[in-house]
């Protein structure tokens, strides 16, 4: 660490305790050793000397004890030329200030007039409260431990305007923080700066004006320390087990604003030893390597317009945010609501127009937290009944974040959506389909605030692993086109990671019941060989999510004894499906196209069905309007096939499940397949062509009929038959 800081941080020590000790000497000979100091209301004494060294301190002289034990911490002032490991130092010389600012603040106690008023909010001109008695510690310190607030922002010094005092402290309320305030700045103070915007101060709103003197700084470290002995169990004197209850439970950071002189880099240096850093917005040297505090101790400089998100990142704090910011009402209870298309404002992507989501995990400084770009018309700007493409790109960033993670991210898309009263959403990756009622768009509803959902959301239910979350709401073609090529390499290298894995290699299935919101029997199980029929989750994806959220909708699945190997059904999954699926569904082969098939829900990505007279089956793609050989539209057959139930010869599955060796394997697998529609077809052509490998075909892809060829059953045997396709060879399906 810096010379420079330690330097600054140590001499302000040795200032504030040689202040310290000619204020006591003087209060000593003006009143006597025998008068009482105590600050208000508390059982907890002077709290720092009673939490750290187990000190009783009740009169002017018993501060005597503690202005001794502030000397024998302080260091000596750094030599010019003398290098020396100065954090353990600049730690001493913390605790000697908090120990000399706690002796001038209890002196203060003394006086008459008293220099604070000891209420829970600034009256009649009185705006310093001083520190807070037990009552208020107790209601308010409660809510750091059932994390109602996750800790306390100190505020020191004052911010160049009073329009950014105002910002920087909504931006602190709204993120259940405390904002404490202390140390002017010649004369300045931000909690002056929001008395003069009218701005409520006081415990009520959290903003809490504790003295304009630097050493008042101490009143938001003898709160912690109250916190730790009250509710962390921690004994008085017992410093280590108050310290470390504060760097682990309570979220506090320093933020340094304005001007920061020795005596400020002493209080951040006292801060330290709690486990909270400083964020500066003057250029100050920097403490940065981890240690006492969870990373950084010191970062600056940090612009007004960040430090705030970037004092929750330094301080690895978790934010919830309580109420998703949107003009309609939002839950669960919305989840399965459906928008026809007369309430129907706006429908995008639905494949009738192009579209995608994506979450993509980027660098810390790469995110701005809460930011929502909206690139295109926004909903004002588009006719009733339009139609119009939309792209969703998740950008989170978080210091526990893996890649991994990503795929379970984007999933939630669909749910967190539907959340909201008057948005209909369905599918994923680039099968993404949005409805907006028109009852939403008088509300005030825009397609900025699906950011505003996934931030909120993203927060509350993934906070543990996302510390920022950034949307980018794509309404032009143009964009989504280019985007949705990066985001289809990502969505293919995310299905090659299980290519190796076998069913038989692994004792337990995942579950996924998140489709229950649409489809409330049905439930996915997700082996290595059969993805979510979304497509958007694999066996991996089901483990992964199940690590994050244990009591999630992915759920480890026993396979248990085997019932049937062939057909893939075992004693495990049953039960788990029966008591998963409402105890609609008895039993299930996860290999079979006829005989108790999985249920289907809404999100598949193709259905497949049998045609009987070509003794082989059909896929098709959500994305194909036109008609299909089984006589039926991808629409009615998904009308057919959906809802959670089972219908024996038709499955919905994920595009890549056909390139798996346990795809409808009981009726003899892929080379069953007999019509594709031609897009999929294409798409899918690599994978066809390796499927003739592994089967001794030869040119199977081209025996494959498609719309250009076929689209009556007749036509499909007919362009088989010319083909000899190994359909026509395998045992009769019935
Ligand atoms: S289709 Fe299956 S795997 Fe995909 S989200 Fe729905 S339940 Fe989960």
């Amino acid at each position: 660490m810096s010379k420079l800081i330690s330097t600054r941080a140590i001499r302000g020590a040795h200032k504030l305790v040689a202040r310290a000790e000619k204020e006591l000497m003087k209060a000593i000979a003006q009143k006597g050793p025998q008068v009482k100091v105590e600050f208000p209301n508390t059982g907890y004494y002077l709290p720092i000397s009673y939490g750290m060294l187990g000190l009783k301190i009740e009169t002017l002289g018993g501060l005597q004890d503690l202005l001794e034990e502030a000397k024998k911490l302080l260091p000596p002032i750094p030599d010019e030329k003398l290098w020396l490991p100065y954090l353990g130092h600049t730690l001493d010389a913390g605790m000697a200030t908090l120990f000399a600012d706690e002796i001038i603040e209890a002196i203060k106690y003394t006086q008459n007039p008293l220099p604070y008023l000891p209420e829970t909010k600034p009256r009649d001109g009185h705006l310093w409260l001083g520190a807070a008695n037990d009552v208020i510690m107790r209601e308010r310190g409660i809510e750091f431990v059932d994390g109602t607030a996750p800790g306390f922002a100190a505020c020191v010094g004052y911010a160049p305007t009073n329009e950014i005092a105002v910002r920087i402290a909504r931006e602190l309320q709204e993120k259940n923080l405390y904002v404490f305030i202390s140390a002017a700045t010649d004369g300045k103070s931000m909690a002056r700066q929001l008395e003069e915007e009218g701005i409520q101060l006081g415990w009520e709103t959290r903003l809490v004006p504790y003295g304009d003197d630097v050493t008042a700084t101490v009143h938001s470290l003898g709160f912690a320390t109250r916190v730790a002995l009250s509710f962390g169990g921690a004994q008085p004197g017992d410093f280590q087990r108050v310290l470390r209850y504060n760097k682990n439970r309570v979220f506090a950071f320093v933020l340094a604003l304005g001007p920061v002189n020795d005596e400020k880099h002493a209080q951040a240096a006292g801060a330290i030893n709690y486990g909270f850093p400083t964020i500066s917005e003057t250029d100050i040297d920097q403490i940065l390597p981890t240690g006492i505090c969870t990373y950084e101790h010191v970062v600056s400089p940090v612009p007004l317009d960040k430090i705030v998100s970037k004092a929750i990142e330094v301080r690895g704090l978790k934010i919830t945010v309580a109420k998703v910011p949107i003009p309609v009402p939002f839950g669960p209870a919305f989840q399965g609501e459906r928008i026809h298309k007369e309430e129907m404002f706006v429908e995008m992507a639905a494949q009738v127009k192009p579209g995608f989501e994506y979450l993509r995990t980027r660098e810390l400084d790469e995110v701005e937290d809460g930011k929502t770009e909206l690139i295109g018309p926004e909903i004002d700007e588009v006719e009733e009944g339009s139609q119009m493409p939309l792209a969703i790109l998740v950008e989170v960033a978080g210091r526990e974040m893996q890649s991994d993670f990503e795929p379970i991210l984007e999933r939630r898309i669909h749910d967190f959506i539907n959340c909201a009263h008057g948005i209909f959403h369905m599918g994923q990756r680039d099968i993404n389909w949005v409805r907006v009622s028109k009852e939403a768009k008088d509300k005030g509803f825009k397609f900025k605030h699906f950011g505003s959902i996934l931030h909120a959301k993203f927060h509350s239910d993934f906070g543990k692993i996302v510390d920022k979350v950034q949307v980018k709401i794509y309404t032009q073609e143009k964009e989504i086109l280019e985007l949705r090529e990066i985001a289809r390499k990502v969505y293919h290298q995310r299905d090659e990671r299980l290519a190796d894995m076998t069913d038989e290699a692994v004792e337990v299935f995942y579950s996924c019941t998140l489709c229950q919101s649409f489809a409330p029997n049905h439930v996915c199980i997700i082996t290595p060989e059969r993805s979510g029929l979304c497509g958007a989750y694999n066996w991996l994806d089901g483990k992964t999510a199940y690590q994050i959220n244990p009591t999630g909708a992915n759920q480890p699945v026993k396979k248990g004894k085997p019932i049937d190997g062939a057909k893939g059904q075992w004693q495990g999954v049953n039960e788990f499906v029966y008591a998963h699926s409402h105890k609609t569904l008895q039993a299930f082969n996860a290999y079979s196209i006829i005989d108790n098939p999985m249920t289907s829900c809404g999100c598949f990505e193709c259905i497949s069905c049998i045609l009987p007279s070509a003794n082989g089956i059909m896929s098709v793609y959500r994305d194909y309007a036109g008609m299909t050989p089984s006589g039926m539209k991808f629409s009615t057959l998904a009308g057919t096939v959906g809802g959670g139930v089972q219908t024996p010869g038709f499955i919905g599955h994920s595009k890549h499940y056909v390139g798996s060796r346990k795809f409808i394997s009981a009726e003899g697998g892929a080379k069953r397949i007999v019509w594709m529609n031609r897009t999929l077809k294409q798409e899918l052509q690599p994978l066809l062509q390796k499927i003739g490998e592994r089967e001794g075909i030869e040119n199977f892809f081209e025996m494959i009929a498609d719309e250009t060829v076929a689209i009556t059953e007749e036509e499909v045997l007919d362009f088989i038959t010319k083909k000899n396709h190994p359909a026509l060879s395998l045992p009769p399906l019935f």
